[in-house]
């Protein structure tokens, strides 16, 4: 059995407070590792709190997902929840512009936490992992005269965009998106050595599976489609990205 990753997942959301248990040993078995990625402080301190419980296979993401950002929020409580082993990657972390937003300056407001989150992976060599909705012209403006290693997650970008990103260095994630979206075109053009998969689960379930809410037990339907895409079995590859990319 192929060994997979899901490097975005959300089993530290309230939707899996009775089962998140049970879905984690399931994909343990299955050979089937995660990544719970937080999107603010308190289901930061969660996926952490979840991945200390498992000796290895469960990981954690700490970051203030853009529309979680508040004011006043104070970033070194972040920095001192990257102390755990566990945490592999700051994020979600990064610029989304598709809500629009009652707050004011709130595109200043991402900015500037995006920065704050920024520093951080850079101080503690960690890559990021980044959310970005109708945002890649500013985001690439920030990132391109950075050092940052990290994954573009939940890839919607155009040609242009995958270009630019690829050029930067990072990686590229795919989900239950590509059912939604047609990415055909993005994803032959991006290099078996820089795709990665992912849920983000509870979210974007693939069409026929057991589950309206999804998780990461569905990670083989992406892969399948993107081998579908790819014309070629690229299992061992991605897999090997996922390791490279979190140092796991
Ligand atoms: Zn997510």
């Amino acid at each position: 059995m192929d060994k997979l990753i899901d490097t975005h997942a959300h089993l530290n959301l309230h939707s899996f407070k009775k089962d998140r248990y049970s879905i984690i040993e399931s994909c343990l078995l299955n050979n089937i590792s995660i990544i719970n990625v937080g999107t603010n402080f308190l289901d930061s301190k969660l996926a952490i709190e979840i991945a200390e419980k498992y000796n290895q296979g469960v990981y954690a993401s700490i970051g203030i997902h853009p529309s979680e950002v508040e004011d006043d929020f104070d970033f070194s409580q972040l920095k001192n929840l990257a102390k755990s082993k566990k945490v592999v990657a700051i994020g979600e972390i990064g610029l989304d512009y598709f809500y629009p937003s009652s707050q004011d300056n709130f595109v200043e407001k991402q900015k500037e936490a995006f920065l704050k989150q920024i520093e951080i992976a850079e101080e503690l060599d960690l890559p990021i992992i980044i959310h970005s909705r109708d945002a890649f012209d500013d985001l690439y403006e920030i990132l391109k005269t950075r050092k940052l290693r990290g994954v573009v997650h939940c890839f919607t970008g155009g040609l242009k965009d995958l270009e630019r990103f690829l050029s930067l260095g990072y990686y590229i994630g795919f989900d239950g998106i590509i059912f939604k979206t047609d990415l055909d075109e993005v994803i032959k053009n991006t290099p078996n050595e820089k795709i990665l998969i992912e849920t983000d689960c509870p979210f974007l379930t693939p069409p026929n599976f057991y589950d309206k809410r999804n998780n990461p037990m569905s990670l083989k339907i992406i892969e399948d489609k993107i081998f579908e895409i790819k014309g070629e079995n690229i299992s061992k590859q991605i897999y090997e990205n996922s390791l490279k990319l979190f140092n796991i």
